[in-house]
């Protein structure tokens, strides 16, 4: 656990989709006993109340207004972390393939990304958090204190996706999840509105053929580093109450 009484870290992690953020981030989190913010499920959950709502892309004033009544939380329950929207758990409905396509196009409108921004930066402004996103280290939070972009190749990650999607039943071909990365990245890295690219200032890790394990040392050692300077270490896990 990370020493009372020290300065506690705004940790970024940005990478595209199927690169391991959920998985290193919540392991990463748990280990230093920091609390754990998948920004990518609150653009899901964006995306899914849009669904439901039925409201037009195009149509900002009701996109803002559904927004404004949105109430997005994450609790931890048995070990595992829920999605709520409005109180209800949505943690399963946010990631269909077909909600995944849509966050990526939702997540590109001005409106949505300046109000799930405000929410971010009140969720991660006091540190001891671990943000994962596409932004996280280039708009969210610019100084945060380490920031890591983590990829593999596209092959690689539609694997990795595929198989969870399989292991939810999804009716879905490794040949379509690898297109649907694939056509994610453009999307995620074409927008106009906060890319996805990697801050010049964060250290890069090629999950590629690296265990999940290997990738998390590597990243403690660097937070260990950065801490060392403050008399301060990373150690046991606490148990946490939030995700
Ligand atoms: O990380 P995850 O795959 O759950 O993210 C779903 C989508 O949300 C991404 O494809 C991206 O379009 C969007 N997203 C984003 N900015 C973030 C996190 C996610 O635009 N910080």
């Amino acid at each position: 656990m990370v020493q009372a009484g020290q300065k506690r870290l705004i940790i970024a992690i940005d990478g595209p989709s199927g690169a391991g953020k959920s998985t290193i981030t919540k392991l990463l989190a748990d280990r230093i006993g920091y609390i754990h913010i998948d920004t990518g499920a609150m653009f899901r959950t964006v995306a899914l109340a849009i669904q439901r709502a039925g409201v037009s892309l195009d149509d900002r004033q009701a996109i803002e207004k559904l927004c404004k009544g949105c109430t997005i939380s994450f609790v931890r329950t048995d070990g595992c972390c829920q999605v709520l929207l409005n109180g209800e758990d949505v943690s399963r409905a946010i990631r269909t393939p077909d909600i995944s396509l849509l966050t990526s196009t939702v997540s590109a409108l001005k409106v949505v990304r300046d109000y799930l921004l405000e929410l971010q930066r009140q969720m991660g402004r006091d540190g001891g958090v671990v943000l994962e996103g596409r932004d996280i280290g280039t708009v969210v939070f610019p100084d945060a204190d380490v920031k890591f972009f983590l990829s593999a190749s596209a092959e690689e990650r539609g694997r990795r996706r595929y198989l969870e999607l399989k292991a939810r039943g999804e009716q879905i071909t490794l040949e379509e999840t690898i297109a649907a990365v694939v056509k994610r990245d453009r999307q995620d890295e074409g927008r106009e509105h906060a890319p996805l690219r990697r801050a010049a200032d964060a250290i890069a890790i090629d999950s590629s053929g690296i265990s999940v394990e290997g990738v998390l040392e590597r990243m403690v050692k660097i937070i260990e580093a950065k801490l060392e300077g403050q008399g301060a270490r990373v150690g046991a896990q606490r148990p946490m109450e939030n995700c």
